[in-house]
């Protein structure tokens, strides 16, 4: 299947190979200026989380999915993402794509 959304958290339980299986995702960074001052808060620890023991909906994500409040990001359009593609870091699962207004 065909994502635009990819993500190098791999120690993020909803990543598998690089694809993220949260179905929607909250990028935060209210004020962020910069890269590293946004965040994926849908993140979970695979070390403290199952997706086995994890009862909501599964499925690959995609920038539509995207619930943003990086105002400052070129992308940014009423807390939705209009980026063609976005990648997540694995460094505090930031938004690489944040592109500063
Ligand atoms: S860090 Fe965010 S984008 Fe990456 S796999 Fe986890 S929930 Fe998905
Ligand atoms: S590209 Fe911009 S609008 Fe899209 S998720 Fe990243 S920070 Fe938010």
């Amino acid at each position: 299947m065909q994502t635009n959304l990819n993500c190098l958290a791999n120690i993020c339980a909803f990543n598998k190979s690089g694809s993220c299986y949260a179905c929607h995702i909250k990028v935060e960074g209210f004020d962020a200026a910069i890269t590293p001052e946004t965040y994926c808060d849908t993140f979970k620890n695979n070390s403290a989380f199952h997706l086995s023991n994890y009862s909501g909906e599964i499925s690959l994500t995609n920038t539509q999915n995207i619930s943003c409040s990086a105002n400052n990001c070129v992308y940014n359009i009423s807390g939705g993402c209009n980026a063609s593609h976005v990648d997540i870091n694995s460094n505090n699962a930031s938004c690489e794509t944040f592109k500063s207004k």
